[in-house]
């Protein structure tokens, strides 16, 4: 598989060339994993999978579409009545999509995907706090994982809501690395928190540093990865 990811900024104002446009990662040009900017349409995917209806994830939330793609979202949403709900793994010619959802808001649903394709198999948790443990056999033996930096710090920014006691929010890097190395070797992180934006260089190094016996790396916007 080829994978292209085409926007790296999370959903803050701060900017920065490389790092400007919002979440989607093209694989092998025909699936597309979120539509954060209406200019990643004119890849022209087949499929478009998104992870949550949060504005920087599905710009249709935000301005009018158009697309042949079959769209798949989480639930359903009255801004694009033709999305289909997905909830179990389908099949698109060589690949095969596993939905796996995902702790990360309470007003949304979210689910991160895995695609494989001849054997390769790689997870975008998107947005995330954690993974629960029922969906946990999912993601054995990834070739790699793309997850998200919103913030640095350890415990991130997660929050609790009073009434139900489900958390919400997001985990910080290091949290998100210390569970994935359970189940990769390779981690690229995107989706860049107000943070990664005072010191680009400086931060690009404080999250390979992270990487203690698995290959870790930031993503820029247009970057291509090869899993073969
Ligand atoms: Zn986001
Ligand atoms: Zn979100």
């Amino acid at each position: 598989m080829r994978l292209k990811i085409l926007g790296t900024r999370g959903n803050v104002p701060p900017s920065a060339p490389h790092y400007a446009r919002h979440s989607g990662i093209l694989v092998d040009g025909r699936i597309l994993l979120d539509l954060g900017e209406p200019a990643y349409l004119r890849y022209r995917p087949r499929h478009i999978f998104i992870t949550h209806l949060h504005r920087d994830h599905a710009a249709f939330l935000r301005t009018e579409v158009r697309t042949d793609a079959e769209i798949y979202v989480p639930e359903h949403t009255s801004r694009l009545p033709v999305a289909r709900v997905i909830s179990r793994p389908l099949r698109s010619g060589p690949y095969r999509i596993v939905p796996v959802p995902t702790v990360h808001s309470l007003k949304v649903r979210s689910t991160g995907y895995i695609i494989e394709r001849g054997g390769r198999r790689v997870f975008y948790s998107s947005d995330l706090v954690a993974v629960e443990p029922r969906y946990h056999r999912r993601l054995r033996r990834l070739d790699l994982v793309i997850t998200e930096g919103s913030y640095m710090r350890k415990g991130g920014l997660v929050r609790t809501d009073p009434a139900s006691g489900r958390p919400f929010g997001h985990a910080g890097i290091p949290d998100l690395v210390e569970f994935f190395v359970g189940f990769t070797s390779r981690i690229v992180v995107t989706h860049f928190g107000s943070w990664f934006y005072k010191d680009v260089a400086a931060s690009i190094k404080r999250i390979e540093r992270l990487g203690d016996g698995v290959r870790i790396s930031a993503a820029r916007d247009g970057l291509v990865i090869p899993v073969e």
